[in-house]
């Protein structure tokens, strides 16, 4: 569930109108509900009882400092796939840190082994090789969670399946113990947790029960050989409604569905989620800029595009379409497109709305996740503002950019005599 409602007619993001924050910071515009965000991270920590737990906020779903900084002030970690993560978790105030990431950098792995972390989340033996060298170098100790492929099928878009076992992602179960021998004889690398992440968007509790049965399995296996895990980390890609009547489980629900294997294991158990989070935490306002008629189709024209939602285009992700105000009268169907020059700057096909207006403002829905953070300034486009709403304020948290922040690291050289260069 989510707290954005309507009060006669008007779309309301908690007690603030969306039509006053596009007025104020125009469009488009990324609004966040914090209640809805809290909301998410409180009753997937409470499903957990009386089960030793963490909850570490994936960075990557959205990765503004102020909504880093409300994880750590509920008590969150995070979970980060880049150095730029990792200092933006830091700077937000988050103390604990899983390293994730099928390719870290060295420098990378140098910094985070420098500043702390809870653990790399290491997906192979030639990254395991990497950072026990550079642990040694630093005269460090790393600790590890391998990140087992369980090969499960996480039935959800093949783009963010990661838990196959024809994806990129994780070392096979069959070669896991092997490794956490070599780990746990190194005198720089530390065996202290195991690891999955299945994808993301994944709709049901079945592929985490079948994982978590795969994870654990190894972890007995690793006691007998006594190599003794602190961690076990089953990951995040629990899912958003996108829909409005769609059935999902929400974030409690993944984690009730695992707490009667999860009794009895003396470890802590470590989630990561991003989307269930934050993704229906968050709208995108954008203003209806022309209305145009094709040869069968009606277009609806926004100044929003696929530099601030890539998702659609990538993913075919069906975003839930509405207005702000609702007019009421004969429904049409529109073609909802941004202003970029492809094909698939397309946020909606045939979508039903009340007849439209120039001018009119749109919302599309659980854009808080992989919204902003997959952003990109594509057409030469400013990537928009963030607003965070509490009750009834309003925080801006990030600004617009501006022509100046486009160009910033770029230099224009003078490279005279282009005449001379023969073709
Ligand atoms: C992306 C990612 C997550 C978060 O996935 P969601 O689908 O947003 O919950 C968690 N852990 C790892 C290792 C990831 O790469």
């Amino acid at each position: 569930m989510d707290y954005f409602t309507r009060k006669s007619g008007k779309l309301f993001c908690e007690s603030v109108s969306l039509t006053r924050l596009a007025e104020r910071y125009g469009t488009p515009l990324y609004v966040y509900s914090l209640r809805t965000f809290v909301r998410h991270y409180k009753i997937a920590s409470r499903a957990f009882g009386d089960i030793p737990h963490s909850i570490f906020f994936s960075a990557k779903a959205n990765s503004n400092l102020t909504l880093l900084k409300v994880i750590a002030d509920l008590g969150g970690g995070c979970d980060v796939v880049s150095l730029g993560e990792y200092k933006a978790a830091r700077k937000a105030g988050i103390k604990r840190v899983i390293f994730s990431g099928a390719g870290k950098r060295p420098d990378e792995i140098e910094a985070a082994l420098k500043g702390g972390l809870e653990f790399f989340g290491v997906e192979s033996e030639n990254e395991l090789e990497l950072i026990e060298k550079i642990a040694t170098r630093l005269g460090k100790t790393a600790p590890i969670s391998l990140r087992l492929n369980p090969d499960v099928n996480p039935i959800t878009h093949k783009y963010i399946a990661t838990g196959l076992k024809t994806e990129k992602f994780g070392i096979p179960a069959g070669r896991a113990i092997k490794i956490y021998k070599y780990i746990s004889q190194s005198d720089r690398l530390k065996p202290v947790g195991i690891s999955m992440h299945l994808g993301s968007q994944i709709q049901t509790v079945k592929p985490f029960v079948e994982g978590f049965r795969k994870l654990k399995a190894i972890f007995r296996l690793l006691l007998e050989q006594r190599i003794v895990l602190s961690h076990i980390d089953l990951g995040g890609g629990w899912a958003a409604p996108f829909t409005k009547n769609q059935k999902l489980p929400g974030p409690s629900d993944y984690i009730k569905a695992l707490v009667p294997q999860m009794k009895g294991l003396g470890v802590e158990f470590i989630v990561e989620p991003g989307r269930s989070l934050v993704g229906n935490a968050g709208v995108l306002v954008t203003k209806v800029i022309y209305l145009k008629t094709g040869y069968s189709r009606k277009f609806a024209i926004v100044d929003a595009g696929m530099n601030d939602l890539i998702r659609p285009a990538l993913y075919d992700a069906d975003h839930r379409i509405e207005p702000v105000l609702l007019r009421g009268g004969r429904s049409t169907k529109y073609d909802v497109v941004g202003p970029i020059c492809e094909s698939s700057d397309t946020f909606s096909k045939k979508t039903a709305l009340s007849a439209l207006h120039q001018g009119d403002l749109l919302c599309l829905f659980t854009v808080g996740a992989y919204g902003q953070s997959m952003a990109s300034n594509y057409n030469s486009r400013l990537r928009s503002a963030e607003v965070l709403v509490r009750g009834n304020r309003d925080y801006l948290i990030r600004e617009r950019e501006n022509y100046t922040d486009l160009w910033r690291k770029q230099k224009l050289i003078d490279l005279k005599n282009l005449q001379k260069i023969k073709p």
